[in-house]
């Protein structure tokens, strides 16, 4: 084992991880969470139309702009345009529309007087105060958008702001990256499947299930190996398939320096170049990354859930969002906060310890997770939404001090 410190491997691991290419056509009902492939212009303006934005009545600026309580103008009301319409003769000067939020403005209007503003009495409707400006509550066309410009970047993923703007842009199907292809393999003698009956010694494979949660919320298609037991030949067989048939590995266990630890020694038999071989992290220290020919990246995570987990979040999570054609600055998500509880380390490797960032009076707190921050306590770890980090040489933090904290 060569260990390397968390910063160097974050960005040797970033530097294996190559954008995907292939993108498909998908339907704007499945686009939600996909990451766009090609900028996106419209042809239509936005709004498309000079429209009212409010409820009112539409005017000439130059009838009212002297309007007051000591001086009513009174127009006569031509027409009415309800949201929808469209407007079929213009506006002359003395004359005014019935309008309503979102019509489309008739020619010869300008300005949109509010309701609040006015007195209407039959046909006729009195303008009790002026317009502030030429042009007040009318949302011109193109004032937000004009056509032809980019509307959305490509490598932007696509929520809810983004639905809404490629439904008003009428875009029916889009072209969006391919979901990533993440293999999971879970590898030891004594895992077996949560439906499987518990013998002594057993421990349930819950890493498989807990890196598929993971994929699926990065935006990933799992593809399950199952479990393989802890023999080289099995194992290579395993992860050959594997690196044939995904974008990344996941595999757990395997990677410490135990008697049943084959991965390192199988990967670089099968050709994979061992990019990371340890890390100065608790948990997390036998992280093992290979790199292969056809452009699989394989990360032999360590077999503790904890530990499993913790890497994804600090590195393969990265990595993920890298592959998967998002543009960012695949950053880790770190932010400074004040910690609840006192913090400890042994101070030789950089240290995630695991619990919660609270909103308090309007700002975030970080919580240690009750019960034994042990790499193997999966129970506890209900709930994370944040690690705190004690750097190397850090032994302690107390209560009340800052500490910087990684947001999941
Ligand atoms: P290893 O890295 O293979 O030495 O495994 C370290 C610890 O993690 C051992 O206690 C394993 O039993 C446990 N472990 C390994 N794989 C899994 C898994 N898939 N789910 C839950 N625990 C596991
Ligand atoms: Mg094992």
């Amino acid at each position: 084992m060569t260990i390397i410190s968390v910063q160097d491997a974050q960005t040797i691991i970033l530097k294996l991880v190559e954008g995907l290419q292939e993108t498909e056509t998908i339907s704007l009902d499945e686009a939600t969470g996909r990451i766009l492939a090609q900028p996106l212009s419209s042809p239509l303006d936005f709004p498309y139309w000079d429209n009212s934005a409010m409820d009112g009545y539409g005017v000439r600026f130059e009838d009212v702009k002297h309007a007051g309580s000591d001086h009513p103008i009174t127009l006569d009301i031509v027409t009415e345009i309800p949201a929808g319409m469209t407007p079929n003769l213009s506006i002359q000067s003395g004359e005014a529309c019935r309008i309503f939020t979102g019509a489309m403005l008739p020619d010869g209007v300008d300005t949109i007087v509010m309701q609040e503003k006015t007195r209407q009495e039959g046909k006729k409707v009195t303008i009790l105060s002026p317009p502030n400006y030429l042009g007040e509550f009318v949302r011109k066309r193109g004032s937000f958008y004009q056509a032809g410009h980019i509307l959305l970047s490509s490598g932007i993923q696509i929520n809810e702001p983004e639905m809404a703007v490629l439904a008003t842009a009428q875009c029916s199907h889009l072209n969006v990256y391919r979901r990533p292809r993440i293999a999971i393999l879970s590898t030891g003698n004594e895992l077996i499947t949560p439906n499987q009956p518990l013998q002594p010694g057993n421990i349930i494979d819950s890493n498989q299930y807990a890196l598929k949660a993971f994929i699926l919320k990065n935006g990933g298609i799992p593809i399950s190996f199952g479990i393989v037991k802890d023999e080289p030949e099995l194992i290579k067989n395993k992860i050959s398939e594997a690196i044939n048939s995904a974008d990344f590995v996941l595999s757990t266990g395997g990677v410490s320096v135990g008697d049943y630890d084959y991965i390192g020694q199988i990967l670089a038999e099968l050709g994979g170049e061992i990019k990371v071989n340890g890390v100065g992290m608790k948990p997390g220290k036998p992280l093992t990354v290979a790199k292969f020919n056809n452009g699989c990246v394989y990360f032999g995570l360590p077999g503790n859930p904890v530990s499993a987990l913790v890497s994804c979040w600090r590195f393969v999570k990265l990595a993920l969002d890298k592959l998967s054609g998002l543009k960012s600055n695949y950053q880790p998500q770190f932010i400074t906060t004040i910690s609840h509880d006192n913090l400890s380390s042994n101070g030789q490797r950089e240290t995630y310890v695991w619990g919660q960032l609270k909103l308090v009076n309007g700002e975030y707190i970080f919580h240690l997770a009750e019960g034994h921050q042990n790499s193997a306590n999966l129970i506890n770890l209900v709930s994370t939404n944040a690690l705190a980090i004690l750097p190397v040489g850090v032994t302690k933090i107390n209560q009340g001090e800052t500490v910087k904290v990684l947001s999941l």
